[in-house]
């Protein structure tokens, strides 16, 4: 592809060729060309206006005289029609030089995934939301970073407007976010354009696929009739296999939500992590005991000792105390098994004997849940609230609740 410096009019393009062609690579290029574009062969709507266009450029191009004065520029201001053939930034996708292919506004390449698209970037200024949206024909890899960039523009700029700068900041990220807006009539037309462009140069199944991509941009009957006379045209040629897939979430999505995990990461960090996972971790932690539980029971905060006895492996279901993360079991404080020590202290051992090996000591006013009671009713197995289980001899406790007295 030339460089629009080189070929102002676009008349190398028309041909497919770059100014470097020699004088029988241009005579070859125009019969090519004028075989599929003569209008009695093509029924394309624009197929004459293309083979005038193609006449135009070889009649320029195959005298030596004309074609110096055309590459040294002093062609290249008169004339009818003609832009240089590709940059339309902020401008509509019309078409270009006839039968010049489009090319992408930052590599200056031509591939299949040519769009014109419409990104979004808003700046707050005061009381007022200004906006400078970037409208334009991109590669998917240079539409993808341009649309990162407007949306990293919104993120720095866009909120600070009362009242509208915030509203109208999540309004263009989101539009921004699956690649900005691609309005169907300029599609149409830039893959219609570069459909028969390929066409001319007879590189039909690339016309083809460019064909099936601009028929999910026409709108109107007309564009369909037309997309219908081209895909006629091209009835020889294999439709694509598959469908030119677009992604809707990768690298580009995720540079563009990059500064919302940027702020949540802030947030956790100012705010210490501690704080905002500890309520998921208790939650997480429901069957566990914890030792604070016991507080808003007992109304006192006095810590069981941390020993843990050998008991607290097991996995038996358990009456859970009251408190925050274990009172969600109502039923068990109504059955009157939540006792609280009534002595200064009370040893807990292994098993129902004074003998038996000591697990923990537990301080007045500690609550613990009475799992069962020996059949004398001298002895209560029990679980504190810390996790802390064994045996205490029954009258160093009393009864929280009101619930049925414990008995043999
Ligand atoms: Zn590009």
């Amino acid at each position: 592809m030339a460089r629009p410096s080189l070929d102002p009019k676009g008349y190398y393009a028309v041909l497919g060729l770059t100014p470097a062609a020699d004088t029988a690579a241009v005579k070859r290029a125009y019969r090519t060309r004028a075989k599929v574009l003569h209008p009695d062969r093509n029924p394309s709507p624009r197929a004459a206006e293309e083979f005038h266009a193609l006449a135009e450029a070889y009649g320029v191009l195959r005298d030596a005289e004309t074609r110096r004065a055309y590459d040294s520029g002093r062609l290249g201001a008169r004339g009818p029609g003609g832009s240089t053939g590709g940059t339309a930034r902020g401008g509509r996708a019309a078409n270009p030089t006839p039968l010049g292919l489009r090319t992408c506004e930052v590599c200056g390449r031509t591939t299949l995934d040519l769009r014109y698209r419409v990104l979004h970037r808003v700046r707050g200024q005061g009381f007022k939301v200004v906006r400078a949206p970037i409208a334009g024909v991109f590669c998917r890899l240079h539409g993808e970073r341009t649309v990162v960039a407007a949306s990293l523009y919104c993120w720095a700029l866009g909120w600070w407007a009362l009242p509208w700068g915030p509203v109208a900041t999540v309004a263009a990220l989101a539009r921004n976010l699956p690649g900005g807006d691609l309005p169907p009539t300029e599609n149409y037309q830039l893959l219609t354009a570069q459909a028969r462009a390929f066409l001319a140069r007879g590189n039909l199944p690339i016309a083809r696929r460019l064909v099936e991509q601009a028929r999910r941009f026409a709108r109107t009957p007309a564009e369909r009739a037309h997309i219908a006379q081209l895909l006629e045209t091209l009835a020889e040629q294999p439709a694509p296999r598959r469908p030119d897939r677009v992604r809707w979430f990768g690298p580009a999505q995720m540079a563009q939500i990059a500064p919302l995990l940027l702020m949540v990461t802030l947030a956790v960090y100012i705010v210490g992590p501690g704080r905002l996972i500890a309520p998921l971790l208790n939650r997480a932690a429901d069957p566990t005991p914890i030792v604070r539980d016991q507080g808003p029971v007992s109304g006192r905060t006095q810590p069981a000792p941390t020993t843990q006895g050998p008991f607290t492996g097991q996995t038996e279901a358990l009456p859970e105390t009251g408190g925050r993360g274990g009172g969600s079991r109502p039923e068990v404080l109504g059955a009157g098994v939540l006792h609280a020590v009534q002595v200064e202290s009370v040893t807990v051992r292994q098993a129902p004997s004074r003998n038996a090996p000591v697990v923990a000591t537990l301080p007045r006013a500690t609550v613990v849940t009475v799992l069962s009671v020996s059949a004398d009713g001298g002895w209560s197995r029990i679980l504190s609230a810390r996790g802390v289980r064994g045996f205490v001899v029954s009258e160093a406790l009393r009864p929280l609740a009101t619930g049925a007295p414990r008995g043999p």
